[in-house]
């Protein structure tokens, strides 16, 4: 059974002692290309040569190690997360697939196991983009998706995110280097903790993956007439913020109805603000989420109609612009697939759940097939200090990646019949 073979303790070590390259005490603060975030580059390069990984950093920092596989020209699977933190986020968002993924080939290599294609675990930089705003940057520039104006992006003290990038040490205007050629990657696949309370809710370890959310973030406004607090009878007022309530509830509404969707109104701003002031104008945002992009636009409709009607009720005026969107990435049926069996294997359901926050593989998709594991979360907590994974549900989280990662650089897994677990035994030693 390949999960007596996983090493929690050595993964528990890892994450604490990553959890230390913070600024602060609090949580943890590793912002990109920082002192902090070298700090945890380099115990992750010194751990994935301790695995036996030949080790080498991209132009835009992403480290990667990489682990010869038997059949020589085979395209890379891949498997990772982010070093990077949110300020004052926890220990295990990120770096649990880093050490994870570094605990993959350790083990491997312990038990003398080589497989087809060639391992690679990537450490990715700048997921959360805390500093500059700035997501997904390191997996995007693998991926191709890059361009040169991401680079002046400034972080709050009017840093550039170039000069950053030459102050760390690295040269932004080589980012095209990091491209990886389609061809030369057979997979993506990413251990995750959930950040939510599904798994939680369903008594469950580990759940698989069946896409990234689409996403819809508007910015929205409410005109109406401004007035004395004292003077104007309530059946004569515009009140902005009255019509605002309104339309925040018809959001909840219309998204509790439709079960794939969720709605979120995060900021609301009150003009002109002033307690004895009726509110003249309210401005705020939107969030619609969907694995299905067709819902989350007929969604975004419903709020906008309902929002209009609402606003002509009460003599006010509506407008929303959509500011950003993505469009949902599912995740690679073949690559579902191998981890739904392998975690039939240890007994547990196959739980598919939506990701409505962006990863790595959101980026990676645009690249190469992607999947990912999500890890239960105590409290669905995350970007806390706070933050908790139990060490059993990382231990067989990690077991579920070994044995899927096995399933898939295996030599029959091109021909799609996939290849036998660890647990199954009899698989090729190195010789
Ligand atoms: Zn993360």
């Amino acid at each position: 059974m390949s999960i007596n073979r996983i090493n929690v303790e050595r993964i528990l070590e890892r994450i604490d002692q990553l959890a230390a390259c913070s600024l602060g005490k609090r949580g943890v603060t590793r912002l990109s290309f920082t002192p902090e975030s070298r700090c945890a580059s380099r115990m992750v390069e010194r751990w994935m040569r301790e695995a036996g990984m030949e080790v080498r950093t991209d132009p835009l920092g992403n480290v990667i190690g990489r682990y010869p596989g038997r059949k020589p020209g085979a395209p890379a699977f891949l498997i990772g997360s982010h070093l990077d933190s949110v300020v004052e986020g926890g220990k295990f968002d990120g770096a649990l697939g880093v050490v994870t993924g570094i605990e993959v080939v350790q083990t491997l290599r312990e038990q003398g196991i080589r497989p087809d294609l060639p391992l690679e675990v990537v450490a990715f930089c700048d997921e959360e983009g805390a500093r500059f705003h700035t997501t997904l940057l390191g997996s995007r520039a693998m991926a191709g998706t890059l361009d040169d104006a991401d680079f002046d992006a400034m972080d709050a003290d009017g840093i550039t995110l170039a000069e950053a990038m030459r102050t760390y040490g690295l040269e932004p205007l080589r980012h095209r280097e990091a491209v990886r050629e389609p061809g030369t990657v057979a997979g993506y696949l990413e251990l995750h903790i959930e950040q939510g309370p599904i798994l939680e809710r369903e008594n469950q370890a580990c759940g698989i993956v069946r896409g990234i959310a689409g996403a819809s973030r508007c910015r929205f406004r409410v005109e109406g007439r401004a007035g004395h607090a004292g003077t104007v009878p309530m059946d004569l007022r515009q009140d902005a913020l009255n019509g605002a309530a309104e339309i925040v509830l018809a959001v909840e509404r219309v998204a509790g109805q439709m079960p794939s969707v969720v709605a979120t109104v995060g900021q609301l701003q009150v003009f002109p603000g002033s307690s004895n002031v009726i509110p003249g104008r309210v401005e705020g945002t939107l969030d619609v989420r969907s694995l299905d992009d067709e819902q989350r636009h007929t969604a975004l409709r419903r709020i906008c109609e309902e929002a209009v009607r609402i606003s002509r009720r009460r003599r006010l005026l509506f407008a929303c612009r959509t500011v950003m969107e993505t469009a949902a990435t599912p995740c690679a049926p073949r690559l579902i697939r191998a981890v739904e069996e392998v975690m039939a294997s240890y007994g547990l359901s196959a739980l598919r759940i939506p990701s409505g926050a962006g990863h790595d593989a959101l980026a990676m998709a645009a690249l190469t097939e992607v999947g990912m594991v999500f890890i239960r979360c105590r409290d669905g907590i995350s970007h806390h200090p706070d933050e908790d994974v139990s060490p059993d549900d990382i231990r067989l989280g990690a077991a579920v990646l070994l044995d899927a990662v096995l399933k898939l650089t295996m030599e029959t897994a091109s021909d799609g019949r996939g290849g036998k677990p660890l647990k199954e035994a009899g698989v090729r030693r190195t010789t």
